[in-house]
């Protein structure tokens, strides 16, 4: 509860894009822990049973007894899966291999793709921010992904057929937003991997602008080494290099984020 008696709900935001390698684990790691470091209380959940934000953060997967996956067959006990991470904002509802079967386990259940969104409610009023780092498809986990949501950042890698692959993503999005999740919205496109010396970088840049007018971040990530180090270290960039390249835009983007206010759906505390 805030001091006006409201009660806050948090905003939750899928990070998705089906494509691999484009920057999605990399974005909700970083920007997590940049949410965080400005006192945001944060959940990062790894929706993607590669399990890169669980490892980015430095947890072993043998070390992991309680997952996202053990929370969908017990959702009354995802809060003991959450684990607290060396920021004191930040935690974690960690992804493990074995999350790959419950593409098979939800086909024949009813409502299938509302799995995530249930377990995901009594957590909604203890944050102010829960990430959703989708798999690279647009399969069932990230449905889930897109209906447990209010918002979706898409992030592109600047490359040359970076447009044409999101067409498809557009698609499920609206798809996702007429029959599944009306409170969904476009948060915005952050640009990844941009190489300020490239010409590609800069025409893509300029061609995803005409895109999205409205929806692009102003803020883009460049191609920085640090950020592709960050992981083996178990840190995010925010822990590993606060003074690179990769970090000051990482803080960058979570400033507009939280600038960019969805429309907010304030329930009046009883
Ligand atoms: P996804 O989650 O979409 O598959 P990742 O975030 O894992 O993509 O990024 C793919 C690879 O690119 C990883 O090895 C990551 O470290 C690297 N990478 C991502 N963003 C950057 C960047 N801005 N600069 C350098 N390397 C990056
Ligand atoms: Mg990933």
């Amino acid at each position: 509860h805030n001091a006006t008696g409201t009660v806050v709900v948090a905003r939750i935001i899928a990070i998705a894009n089906q494509k691999g390698g484009v920057g999605k684990t990399t974005s909700s790691v970083n920007l997590a822990a940049s949410l965080a470091i400005m006192e945001k209380k944060v959940l990062l959940v790894d929706c993607d049973p590669q399990a890169n934000s669980t490892s980015g953060l430095g947890f072993d997967q043998e070390d992991i007894e309680r997952s996202l996956y053990t929370s969908f067959f017990q959702p009354e006990e995802v809060v003991d899966a959450i684990l607290t991470t060396s920021s004191p904002f930040l935690s974690l509802l960690p992804a493990t291999t074995d999350l790959v079967a419950i593409e098979l386990e939800l086909v024949d259940k009813m409502a299938r793709e509302y799995y995530l969104a249930d377990l995901l409610k009594p957590l909604d009023s203890r944050y102010d921010y829960i990430l959703l780092d989708c798999p690279p498809s647009l399969g069932l986990i990230t449905l889930n992904a897109l209906c447990a949501a209010r918002e979706l950042l898409i992030p592109l890698q600047c490359e040359f057929f970076a447009l044409e692959g999101i067409v498809k993503l557009l698609q499920t999005y609206e798809q996702v937003k007429r029959r599944l999740n009306q409170n969904l919205s476009l948060l915005g496109v952050v640009l990844t991997m941009y190489d300020v010396r490239n010409k590609l970088s800069r025409q893509v840049k300029n061609e995803v602008r005409k895109c999205f007018p409205d929806h692009l971040f102003e803020t883009v990530i460049p191609r920085n080494v640090r950020l592709s180090e960050a992981p083996s270290h178990g840190k995010s960039i925010i822990h590993y290099d606060i003074k690179s390249k990769g970090a000051e835009a990482y803080l960058a983007l979570a400033k507009e984020v939280v600038l960019r206010k969805p429309q907010r759906r304030d329930a009046q505390a009883g």
